[in-house]
């Protein structure tokens, strides 16, 4: 079978991140999972059009996506979602595509939400990732105007009145200002990933893509309102679409998926390994981020705070993975490779012995009378000496492979330090059952691996 590729994809277009700074993430990449650079396929889109939608418009996506079908890739390295993917529809097709052909996906951008295999929660970090997805959760400009242009939903009516001066009304249209209301209705309805994933969905082919429907969503003029620095204020000019209280239900929605989004992100950022466990109320621990200090994980429900830095969390559970991994390392080598050796090398002693044991009869009787069995006892003599070195060659050898056992023992355990985030969060997998975090220690909870590990 042919042996299955690793791909490195790279986009520049005229407005993001430079060619450079997605090439030597990859790289950094390749060399943590200790790829080399020429087994790995490149392929690179220049696209000077960011309002071209077509792939025909990125050859080497094209490309990417023929090989992805014809089952070649294994591994996929793209700096961020929006090089694979420019709105909504095109990240679902891509999500669909590697999880039907089985291609790990990796984002090597920091800010960057790691790849879920569940295609309705990676829609979702999809939505938030995007260029224009990335201002979700700030104030806009425009949201801030009374007077916009143009409102989608809105007919925007100017008047001249007899002092001569103009005004601006808004008054909906009744075409789209429909659709608008009920996206507003069926948001303020949901509950999970998925359905958020299913509104914008919906809502973004009847209004020009889903960054749109974000934007809407967030815009307190569909509520006849604007955000000021004190405040909501009315705004008599436009005629409402929806109750203030429906609006702001909604940004409380939208403010938790928000937070999740941020949080996966932050979590990434400081590569959790494990979430702990309060010693105190056996409840999950809550990760924080407060801006620029180091993350952490606490607990305070109805008792005295538990908290414990990502980083010293991060640091024991490493240490521990290490210890059994090491431990495991060295009871295979003493429970089967030292007993077969050992086993060995007894019945090479055992056969050595005899063969001296031979020798010596042979020198004796030929001591006793040297000139007549002087002939057939030489030979025997010389035969018995060839065999007893060859013995002691192979004990030589077994012990040269018992060193070896050790040697690999010894390589085996620094390799463990150079782990992948995936290899290590395999043997967090296998290894830890949990971990409770107590006011001032750490209650570690392992898996058996060493059978019979009765003694430590
Ligand atoms: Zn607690």
């Amino acid at each position: 079978m042919q042996r299955k590729l690793v791909v490195v994809y790279l986009r520049v277009s005229s407005s993001s991140q430079n060619l450079r700074e997605q090439k030597d993430a990859a790289k950094k990449y390749l060399k943590m999972r200790n790829i080399n650079e020429e087994d790995v396929l490149f392929l690179e889109d220049f696209s000077v059009s960011a309002t071209k939608n077509d792939a025909n418009n990125r050859p080497a996506y094209k490309k990417l996506q023929q090989i992805i079908r014809e089952r070649r890739v294994a591994l996929l390295i793209v700096y961020a979602r929006d090089r694979v993917q420019r709105n909504f529809y095109e990240a679902s097709e891509f999500n669909e595509l590697v999880n039907v052909y089985d291609v790990e996906v990796v984002y090597t951008a920091s800010d960057e939400a790691p790849f879920n295999k569940n295609s309705s929660i990676e829609n979702f970090y999809g939505i938030f990732s995007q260029q224009e997805g990335k201002n979700i959760g700030r104030r806009t400009h425009d949201a801030i105007k009374r007077y916009p242009g143009e409102v989608i939903g809105f007919k925007r009516i100017k008047e001249t009145q007899e002092n001569g001066r103009t005004k601006v009304r808004f008054l909906l249209d009744n075409d789209r200002s429909i659709v608008i209301k009920s996206l507003f209705e069926e948001f303020s309805q949901i509950e999970t990933k998925e359905e958020f994933v299913n509104v914008l969905a919906k809502y973004g082919k009847k209004l020009n893509g889903h960054a749109t429907v974000m934007k809407i969503l967030q815009r307190p003029f569909y509520s006849a309102y604007c955000l000021t620095d004190y405040g909501y204020d009315e705004l008599n000019h436009v005629e409402a679409l929806i109750p203030l209280r429906l609006f702001e239900k909604i940004q409380a929605i939208l403010n938790q998926f928000i937070e999740e989004y941020h949080e996966t992100v932050s979590r990434a950022k400081d590569k959790v390994l494990l979430n702990p466990i309060c010693g105190v109320c056996n409840k999950k621990m809550v990760f924080k981020k407060i801006l620029d200090k180091p993350s952490y994980f606490v607990c305070s429900s109805r008792h005295k705070k538990v908290v414990v830095e990502v980083d010293e969390f991060n640091k024991i559970i490493e240490e521990t993975i290490m210890k059994e991994t090491e431990l495991f390392v060295l009871k295979e080598y003493e429970s089967i490779f030292k007993m077969h050796l050992r086993g060995i090398t007894d019945n090479l002693v055992h056969r050595k012995q005899h063969k001296q044991h031979l020798l010596n009869k042979s020198m004796l009787s030929l001591a006793s009378d040297f000139y007549s069995k002087h002939a057939k006892f030489s030979l025997e003599i010389q035969r018995t000496h060839a065999e007893i070195d060859e013995i002691d060659h192979e004990i030589t050898l077994l012990q040269s492979l018992r060193n070896e056992i050790k040697t690999i023992s010894q390589i085996v355990q620094p390799a463990l330090g150079s782990l992948t985030k995936t290899e290590k969060e395999t043997l967090i997998e296998l290894l830890i059952k949990g971990v409770k975090v107590h006011q001032d220690y750490f209650e570690v909870d392992l898996y058996s691996l060493v059978k019979g590990k009765g003694v430590r």
